[in-house]
């Protein structure tokens, strides 16, 4: 007789947010043991790649890397020449040496502040991947100018889903959904006779709706929003992600988000698309494969919003699809095209009897499916 499945949910603090596992299993038992396994390698993560505590790697590499070599722990060397990467092929919309930036405009532990234009020129100075030096045969890292900061804000979360899935898969698990808040996820496998994950996206203007919802199969999605970290300063709204070579906020962008065949990638990616907006995204996307982008743009006149939806040359490895709706053929196909979704696409509740699993939506983070 084959084993009743049950179902594991827990969510933990870490990096600043929620991270959330859901997992499918007939050992209960088993599936607390792989979820304790996963949490305390998210911690771990955390203690090495958090710029707010001055004993993690990073911060010892940031005060260091200007005055000689650092030798940096092997997983952690991988995630920044993956940084670096992500740096060098988006053209710096995504840098990971935002650091001194975020600072700039207090967003790291402060509450928020215009700095003057010559402040944000002064600071330009030490921003800049170009002054990273990855030796990889040595495993080191050096800053060619004083005061550059490594930011892995943009990249960790999604690289924490990654390691949790690596142990989910090492220990047996075959249905899992991982989440890093409102940041990242992946879908592992689907839930007991589902075809995918449900997951709703939020509405960029309201936090308790959704604007989508789109089933996962082995993929990871990654949200950058407008809404997520932002203050006002008289009329003005200024959001969390900055575009590093005017030194400022990105503007007129409500959300990114990006599907990939890793959280890692999705995450870094995400936030480089709200800094590229749609056509440059477009550009890098005609090059690339399995991955998709969808925007959340204003409208001009301030209602509502635009839904933009883009793939690269070829998708066929992201295992996404949206709901079966009248909709259904407005998808987009083709090398970088473009299509603006329709309003009406579904937008969370109950699909096919199946209950979707609000993802960035306020007080249910992972609803039972
Ligand atoms: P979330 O933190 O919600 O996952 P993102 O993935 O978009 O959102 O990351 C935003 C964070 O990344 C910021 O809080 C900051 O630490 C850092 N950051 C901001 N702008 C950039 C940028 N252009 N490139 C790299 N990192 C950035
Ligand atoms: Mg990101």
């Amino acid at each position: 007789m084959r084993a009743a499945i049950t179902r594991y949910e827990a969510a933990h603090e870490a990096m600043g947010t929620e991270f959330t596992l859901v997992a499918y299993g007939d050992d209960p038992q088993h599936l607390t043991a792989v979820g304790n396994e996963v949490f305390d390698e998210i911690d771990r993560l955390e203690d090495q790649m958090s710029i707010y505590k001055p004993k993690s790697e990073l911060s010892v590499i940031n005060r260091t890397a200007a005055s000689k070599s650092v030798c940096v722990e092997p997983k952690l060397f991988e995630l920044l020449v993956n940084a670096v990467d992500h740096s060098q092929s988006t053209a710096g919309a995504f840098d990971v040496t935002a650091g001194p930036l975020m600072k700039a405009w207090g967003f790291f532990r402060g509450k928020g502040h215009v700095p003057a234009n010559s402040e944000i020129t002064q600071v330009l100075r030490r921003v800049g991947h170009r002054h990273v030096h990855l030796n990889r045969a040595e495993r080191t890292i050096r800053f060619d100018v004083e005061g550059i900061e490594l930011d892995l804000g943009a990249i960790g979360k999604g690289y924490a889903v990654d390691r949790a899935v690596d142990i989910l898969r090492r220990c047996g698990v075959t249905r899992a959904l991982v989440s890093s808040g409102t940041s990242s996820l992946y879908a592992l496998g689907a839930p007991p006779g589902a075809r995918g994950w449900s997951i709703s996206l939020r509405n960029p203007y309201d936090s308790e709706k959704a604007a989508n919802v789109i089933y996962l199969l082995n993929c990871s999605l990654s949200t950058s929003g407008n809404y997520e970290k932002f203050f006002k300063q008289g009329a003005k709204t200024y959001a969390h992600i900055l575009n590093p070579s005017t030194g400022k906020p990105v503007e007129n962008m409500l959300a990114a988000i990006v599907l990939a065949r890793c959280a890692c990638d999705a995450d870094a990616l995400s936030t480089a698309f709200f800094v590229m907006g749609v056509e440059r995204s477009q550009e890098y996307l005609a090059t690339r494969r399995d991955l998709m982008a969808l925007f959340y743009l204003p409208r001009s006149g301030g209602q509502g919003f635009r839904r933009v939806m883009l793939r690269s040359f070829c998708s066929n490895g992201i295992g996404a699809f949206f709901p079966r709706t009248r909709q259904r053929k407005s998808r987009a196909t083709g090398a970088g095209t473009s299509v603006t979704l329709p309003a009406a696409f579904p937008a969370g509740g109950e699909q096919h009897g199946r209950t979707i699993h609000h993802y960035g939506i306020k007080k249910t983070a992972v609803a039972p499916g």
